[in-house]
């Protein structure tokens, strides 16, 4: 099925009067402050992107910043009736925002309705209930599953939000919440590996030394197979990477953790390795060559990060990944060996088998 094309147009609450403290999160608490975003400000920057935004596009405006609902109700309102002028004049099709999920209720969710939103996001972090409770959250691992429920009996779209490495958590951990998410039918999911952000919890208690980021590579290791499950079970990845806290943007900040400004496509590369692989050396015993045809949008990816892969089967087999160019469809992969055998595989297919690989 052909995606159709999407527009954002994002607008950052940060959101300085939360209440929670979550470890790793930096926002300043400035009491009795709940937003510094104004209608005006939502309305400049709304016309501001439409000025230069592709209109054939499927338009939507999203509210990033992870609690919109614990705002007070009527800014809340302010901002959403600034937002729903453009639904109706047809120029936006929908609003999508984040939250928490002890933010969700019955009036709250008719509010939302009445503005215009489509998709809920939560911003869950994990599903098991020592890293919530480690991760000072605030709350537990029930009323994600109640507000899940209460947001899509609702007609709305769900996307949750996971992080990878908060205090306690472990990949078998990570495993059971992306189980657990597919279970909650969203539309989308997030993936964050958690990254230690200065003046947090989290830098405090790794200055203590009672906590330890996972490393670049524990983090690939285990996101690699959160996107294998996902996918899947047909659950869009919308992103993988930088973490879901208010005040982080690009890299600002971080002091420690799984930083990469290209994490998705380092985890995406691992995976076609890790397949080629099994395919090459476990199933065809391969000793010489091994040669890939691919769409010209997917040769970074087979060759690596700065010729991870092609490093890899040259440093731990002798052998030499060779990557061409072809016309194929985006999604195939042709494999070939000796110059005698070739076979065109889909990454579904790629996919499915990694399943297995990873024993999940
Ligand atoms: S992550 Fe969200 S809920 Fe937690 S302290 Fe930061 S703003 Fe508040």
């Amino acid at each position: 099925m052909k995606s159709v094309k999407k527009k954002i147009i994002p607008i950052f609450v940060p959101h300085q009067g939360c209440p929670h403290d979550c470890i790793f999160c930096n926002q300043k608490k400035i009491t009795g402050v709940s937003t510094d975003v104004t209608e005006e400000t939502v309305e400049s920057v709304i016309n501001e992107c439409l000025e230069y935004i592709d209109r054939d596009a499927s338009i939507e405006i999203a509210f990033f910043g992870g609690s919109f609902t614990a705002i007070d109700i009527d800014i809340q309102r302010k901002l959403l009736s600034v937002a729903k002028k453009y639904i109706d004049s047809g120029d936006v099709d929908y609003i999508r925002l984040s939250t928490r999920p002890d933010c969700i209720d019955e009036e709250i969710l008719a509010m939302l309705k009445e503005y215009g939103v489509r998709i809920i996001e939560l911003g869950v972090q994990s599903l098991d209930e020592k890293v919530l409770v480690d991760s000072v959250r605030g709350h537990g691992v029930d009323v994600v599953y109640k507000s899940a429920e209460m947001i899509r009996n609702a007609g709305f779209e769900l996307g949750l939000q996971m992080m990878v490495g908060l205090p306690s958590d472990t990949e078998e951990k990570c495993i059971a919440t992306a189980k657990a998410f597919i279970g909650m039918k969203p539309s989308c999911v997030r993936i964050y590996p958690t990254l230690v952000v200065e003046d947090t919890g989290l830098e405090k208690e790794l200055n203590e030394g009672s906590y330890t980021p996972f490393s670049l590579e524990e983090s690939r290791n285990i996101v690699k197979k959160l996107l294998v499950l996902y996918k899947l079970n047909e659950i869009n990845v919308i992103r993988v990477g930088l973490q879901a806290t208010d005040d982080i943007q690009i890299g600002e900040g971080v002091v420690d953790g799984p930083y990469h400004p290209a994490f998705r496509e380092l985890v995406e590369s691992d995976m076609i390795r890790d397949y080629l692989e099994y395919f090459y050396m476990e199933r065809h015993k391969i000793e010489v060559k091994i040669e890939v045809g691919v769409n010209r949008k997917n040769v970074s990816k087979i060759i690596g990060n700065r010729k991870a892969n092609v490093k890899y089967f040259a440093d731990k087999y002798n052998i030499k990944l060779m990557v061409h160019e072809m016309d194929m469809e985006l999604d195939d992969i042709k494999l070939s060996f000796d110059d005698l055998f070739s076979q065109v595989i889909t990454l579904e297919e790629i996919y499915k088998a990694l399943f297995n690989i990873y024993k999940l």
